[in-house]
Order: structure tokens, then C-alpha cells, then sequence
């Protein structure tokens, strides 16, 4: 007799423990739990629980927390309660978080038998490389979640296969060969995979390459019109088993209680206040500056990017988290002189509150990916100033591919962590221009803003019923059932 047929899945999700990594996850998680016989359980800390629980507890099906003690202090040499990568006192501690994170596979697999249901598939964080052992422990799919785009992937896997970078020197040209644009780089605007930094171990990004190679699939927050012919080339060779299912920051309405400040951190200002003040501005006359939520620029290098929103003369909101430059912003007269056009959010801004807002009318970002997508989403022109990790294959994705952004002329990845090591590369003369330039409205501010808008638009339909993201979700969920019941994984 044939035996019935599974249809209920039961999702653990185990994001990597750092607000970018982590908050696509959580509002993954939230969209899973919409779908017809879906559970899903998302692994962390307790730490982290109770940072992002405030996202997750909305009227709609629920998110179960799988909380795993994290290890002590005297195992770590971390601080009590450091469970998250934003909140290293300093980025030498860096590989003792990794080495702390990994400790977490002895923790989940001590608890795994008691799930239930019965968990039968893994959606990983790329980085957590520990998480394909416990998937082939338990005999269950392991799906990647890398958290970038399909450009990034194809970009890693033609770099990795051709030689092009043998022998070249840090600051030496090079096309990026295979790809559907002729993209333009240099070694030292590479990722850590490629140019590395003495905070990441090759061996350890080895790992994470391995476990990738064995898993069932990837999920990627983007959407196939923003980068059409990278998601067709990138499916060709994972045999189609990727799905692009986002933005995920859009599904923080699916409950429709309308959650954009929730982040997973209380701001120093209110989104009430936040929104108060740019009520009092014209539409898209604002700037809006935020270089994400682990980045350590040099603070003689963030003060030139506050001299620069300055001398744009156009009203700004500038996100800053460093002490030097409240100590230069308060010396300075600068607080006093813009005081009437500038609001400094010290800490955490809702972010995506502010990008929705209609005074919003250009985005200065660090060009990590979430904060891409979400001034995608919200129609942004974009002034780009990527840092580090992938950021400046992100930059070539918005300033050329898709024609939404200016770059500021930043010309190589400052590491994180070494930012003490480089001094100004960026001047305030530079960041004006390139605010000026998007700001702009002659003939090329207004097409680049036509094309941001359109954009935001097409993203916003990717989820809706029938949407491509929409499609795809449909599509990952069936897979699953589809191995599920060929019993391939034996689960
Ligand atoms: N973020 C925020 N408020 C802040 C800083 C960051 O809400 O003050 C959020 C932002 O909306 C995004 C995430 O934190 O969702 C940052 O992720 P991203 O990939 O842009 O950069 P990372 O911080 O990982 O470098």
C-alpha cells in the first residue's frame, strides 16, 4: 500500500548571529508561517530571542524561538550577554564570536530529537558552515541562505573558476569574466574570498564553500526582475534549485501591523519623532545617511561624510554610532550650524520607517545588501559608499547594472576591523558632488529617479499573490515536499 503523502513541513531556520544576517531571517520566518501546513522554528539566543521576539509576536500563525544557551564567558572570552556581532566591545574578538557560534552545533544537536514536529528541513546561514553536518546527522535537506544577491553569486563562483586573478596586483583592473555586463573591479574592492583580511580564516570560508557544495538548494533575498539575466545564469548552475523570494523586508506588513520600525532594536529616537520632522519637509528634498549596523568607519572619515551632508545644503538624517565623531559633532559648532536642516539619530534609526517616508529623496548607504534592497524597495536613488565584505560588487550592481546610484569614489574594501589602518580616502568634496548629483534635478536626476521609482514598484509586486517571488516561494516549499516524499533524504 502506498504510504500517505507529507505535506506538513516543519522549517528550522538558523540565521548567524548579526542584524543583517539575522533580520531577513526573521521576516523569512514570519512569510514561511503564512504558508498552508508550515511550521517553523527559528534557532538562536537568548540574547537575540528577546531582541527580535517583538518582530515575530504579531496577531498571524507563529514563529516558534529554539533558544540554545550561548557558551559561557570562560569557554568564549567574550562578554556576559555579547550574542551578537554589533555588540563586540572591539573586532579583535571577532574569531572568538565565530569560534563561540560554532560551540551552538553541540547545543542544537543535544535538543534536536525533542522537536516537534519533527523538523525536516535546515535553511542555513552560508556562514555556519557546522549546520550541513547536523542536516546530514539527521538525514534532512540543508538550504543555503547567503543573504546577497544572484550577481554576487555568479560574480564568487566566475572568480573562483577562471584564473583572472592569478598575478594581478591589489590595484590592477580587471573584468570579471562570464558575466551578462562587462563589470570592472579591482582585487582590493573584492570580498574577503578574494582579498583577504587578517580577521577571516581561509580555512573557514572553505568550509563554508564545502557545505554549501552539498546542500539541497539556495534562497536568496532578491528578486528576479532586479536582476534578471544573473538569476538565470546563477539557476543554469545550481540546476535551478534557487529561489529568489524576496525583498524580505517587505513582508514586515504581511501581518498588516505595519512593524517597519521594528528591527530588533530600540532606536535613540522615536519613529513617532523621526516621522514628525520629515512630516516638516519638502518631499524628496532629504538625505538620508546610515552606513548599517556593524560598520566601524575611521571617525576622521566620518566626520568628512558629515561635512560633506552639510555642504550639500540639503536637509539630512545621519545615523552615527561613534563616540569621537558626537564628541567632533558637539566641539564643532556642526550640531549648531545644522540645526535646522540636519537630524542626528544616535544609535539605531527605523530605517525602513524613514526610507518609506515621501520627504526621503536620495539614500547615502554603505551598500550592505539589505540596506540595498530596501532603498530598492522604497523607490531610493542611491548614493553609494561601500565599506567592506561584498559591498562594492553591490555598488556595481546599483550604479551600473541598474543606473539607480551615484558612487562616491570609494576605491577599496576597508576591512572591518582595520579601519584604524586607513586613513581619509573619501572627502567631504566627493560626497557633496555625489548628493548633488542624485539630488539633482536636470535630465539624469530625474531619469535615474523614473528608473528608482519603477523599480521600488516592480519589487513590491515580486511578492504580491502571482508575484515572481511569490511564484518562487511556492516553488522551494513544493520541492521540499516533492524530496520529502521520495523519501531521498529518508526523512
Ligand atoms: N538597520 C536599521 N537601523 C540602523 C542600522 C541598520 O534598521 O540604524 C538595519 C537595516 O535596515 C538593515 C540591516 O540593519 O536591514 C543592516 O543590514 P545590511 O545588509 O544593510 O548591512 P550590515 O549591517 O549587515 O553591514
Amino acid at each position: 500500500m502506498a504510504s500517505k503523502p507529507i505535506n506538513n513541513l516543519h522549517f528550522l531556520l538558523i540565521p548567524y548571529l548579526a542584524p543583517g544576517h539575522t533580520i531577513p531571517i526573521i521576516h523569512m520566518a514570519k512569510l514561511l508561517a503564512h504558508q498552508p501546513q508550515v511550521t517553523v522554528t527559528v534557532v538562536t539566543t537568548p540574547v537575540n530571542a528577546l531582541r527580535y521576539r517583538p518582530i515575530l509576536d504579531k496577531p498571524g500563525p507563529s514563529v516558534q524561538f529554539l533558544e540554545l544557551p550561548f557558551p559561557a564567558t570562560e569557554a568564549t572570552g567574550l562578554p556576559e550577554g555579547c550574542e551578537s556581532l554589533d555588540t563586540l566591545p572591539t573586532p579583535d574578538l571577532a574569531l572568538n564570536f565565530a569560534a563561540a557560534v560554532d560551540m551552538l552545533q553541540s547545543e542544537l544537536e543535544r535538543c534536536f530529537e525533542t522537536l516537534s514536529p519533527p523538523p525536516s528541513c535546515i535553511v542555513s546561514d552560508k556562514y555556519l558552515a557546522w549546520t550541513a553536518d547536523t542536516a546530514d546527522k539527521y538525514r534532512l535537506p540543508r538550504i543555503v541562505f547567503d543573504g546577497m544577491s544572484c550577481f554576487k553569486q555568479l560574480c564568487d563562483h566566475n572568480l573562483y573558476a577562471s584564473k583572472v586573478l592569478d598575478g594581478l596586483r591589489d590595484s590592477e583592473m580587471f573584468v570579471v569574466p562570464g558575466l551578462p555586463d562587462r563589470i570592472e573591479l579591482t582585487r582590493s574592492q573584492l570580498p574577503v574570498e578574494f582579498n583577504p583580511s587578517s580577521r577571516t580564516t581561509g580555512e573557514r570560508l572553505e568550509r563554508a564553500r564545502e557545505a554549501a557544495s552539498r546542500s539541497f538548494g539556495i534562497v536568496i533575498n532578491s528578486f528576479e526582475e532586479l536582476e534578471q539575466e544573473y538569476v538565470n545564469e546563477y539557476k543554469k548552475l545550481k540546476g535551478g534549485k534557487v529561489w529568489c523570494i524576496g525583498p524580505l523586508s517587505l513582508y514586515t506588513d504581511i501581518d498588516q501591523d505595519n512593524d517597519k520600525a521594528q528591527r530588533g532594536k530600540i532606536g535613540s529616537i522615536s519613529e513617532q519623532e523621526c516621522m514628525k520632522w520629515l512630516d516638516l519637509r519638502e518631499r524628496g528634498s532629504v538625505v538620508y545617511a546610515c552606513l548599517g549596523s556593524v560598520s566601524r568607519v575611521n571617525p576622521k572619515q566620518l566626520i568628512e561624510l558629515g561635512l560633506g551632508l552639510e555642504a550639500s545644503g540639503h536637509p539630512f538624517v545621519w545615523v552615527i554610532r561613534a563616540e569621537e565623531v558626537e564628541r567632533w559633532i558637539l566641539e564643532s559648532g556642526f550640531e549648531e550650524r545644522v540645526k535646522d536642516r540636519g537630524l542626528l539619530i544616535r544609535g539605531w534609526a527605523p530605517q525602513v520607517s524613514i526610507l518609506s517616508h515621501p520627504s526621503i529623496g536620495g539614500f547615502l548607504t554603505h551598500c550592505g545588501w539589505n540596506s540595498i534592497l530596501e532603498g530598492v524597495c522604497s523607490g531610493m536613488p542611491m548614493i553609494t559608499w561601500p565599506q567592506f565584505a561584498e559591498q562594492f560588487l553591490n555598488e556595481k550592481l546599483v550604479v551600473q547594472v541598474l543606473g539607480t546610484g551615484v558612487a562616491v569614489g570609494a576605491q577599496s574594501v576597508v576591512h572591518w576591523g582595520e579601519e584604524e589602518k586607513f586613513g581619509v580616502k573619501v572627502k567631504s568634496e566627493d560626497v557633496k558632488m555625489a548628493i548633488l548629483k542624485v539630488m539633482d534635478s536636470g535630465i539624469e536626476g530625474i531619469e535615474r529617479r523614473k528608473k528608482a521609482k519603477e523599480l521600488g514598484k516592480i519589487a513590491n509586486r515580486a511578492i504580491d499573490e502571482g508575484g515572481s517571488s511569490h511564484m518562487n516561494l511556492k516553488l522551494m516549499i513544493q520541492q521540499i515536499r516533492d524530496i520529502m516524499n521520495l523519501n531521498v533524504f529518508g526523512g
